[in-house]
């Protein structure tokens, strides 16, 4: 009874299968079409009048659980052919319909366990899009939704990460660097799916994360040489310099500064809401514009006169 060892448990199944002939070349997962738990589809397969069964599940936690020993054809594909010479994995949907998307954690287990069994076997694991692969699938042999948009779309990923760890292929390894930019430019996911992604690459996740945060460190810092005052910028802005809508809120936002400030200012200059300036003297008599130069500043900054309101201020008080 031959299970890798990282499976979480095992539900042996012996009544849905047969002996193989020949030898383990090929690799075929499916989706259950449902987000049964790893354990609960095979304890399905074993007990149910269902003539099907699987090698392995993978539940949408992560979960590994045998089922059929690899030493056994499975009844999964559809194909007596692929069967003979695939090990096959039910992989649990983390939602039904759709695409029938998988989770990372599912799709992360999966990378491992394809992976351990590449490597048990010496598979080269090649997506071709037909059964010539050593990677194949359910809807090569018969119609069927098996495995998924999702999954399928999946493959050639699974492949490269699988492969770019096998002892081969060492060349292909890329350095430190390179892969600290993919991780910025988004193709490595996030979180743990990052970290588990980098792993199962055979990549060190401390060492290519320290890089991460030293280039995005290097980028920060001399983004904005001679910040211009929200001022100048709100100006700008209404020259039509920063472009309109969410296109000018990023560009905003990427060279530093904040846009909800700026737009204040702009609103405020193109305002038709100005005050006259007997109702702003007032205002300042009332204590609304602070004193000093804090309120000259905040006077100039609303674009009105200092000097003229302050005549007026000094008037009515006199
Ligand atoms: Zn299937």
């Amino acid at each position: 009874m031959t299970y890798s060892t990282l499976i979480n448990g095992s539900t042996p199944i012996y009544n849905k299968c047969n002996a193989r002939e020949g030898a383990i070349k090929k690799i075929t997962p499916h989706h259950m079409a449902g987000n049964m738990g790893a354990a609960a589809c095979a304890k399905y397969h074993r007990d149910s009048d269902r003539q099907a069964s699987a090698n392995y599940y993978i539940g949408s936690d992560g979960a590994i659980w045998g089922g059929v020993p690899e030493e056994y054809r499975a009844w999964t594909s559809s194909s007596w052919d692929n069967d003979n010479q695939a090990i096959t994995i039910e992989v649990a949907n983390s939602a039904t319909g759709g695409n029938w998307p998988i989770s990372d954690a599912a799709f992360n287990s999966l990378i491992r366990l394809c992976k351990d069994i590449c490597e048990r076997y010496g598979i080269k694991l090649t997506w071709t899009g037909n059964a010539s692969g050593t990677l194949t699938c359910h809807d090569m042999f018969a119609a069927t939704n098996c495995p998924g948009l999702y999954l399928k779309s999946k493959f050639p990923e699974l492949v490269q990460l699988v492969n770019g760890t096998t002892a081969s292929q060492p060349v292909s390894k890329k350095s430190v660097d390179e892969i600290a930019k993919e991780v910025i430019n988004g193709k490595w996911g996030n979180g743990g799916d990052r970290k588990n992604r980098l792993a199962a690459a055979g990549y060190d996740y401390n060492a290519v994360q320290a890089k991460v945060n030293a280039l995005i460190g290097q980028k920060a810092a001399p983004a904005t040489p001679a910040k211009k005052s929200n001022d100048v910028i709100a100006q700008e802005v209404i020259n039509g310099k920063w472009g309109y809508g969410q296109d000018r809120i990023n560009r905003l936002k990427a060279t530093g500064y904040d846009p909800n400030a700026i737009q204040a200012l702009v609103n405020q200059k193109l305002g038709g809401s100005k005050k006259s300036n007997e109702t702003i003297a007032n205002e300042v008599i009332q204590g609304k514009w602070g004193n000093g130069a804090d309120r000259k500043n905040r006077l100039t900054k609303a674009g009105y006169d200092y000097n003229a309101i302050q005549a007026i201020v000094n008037r009515k008080l006199g």
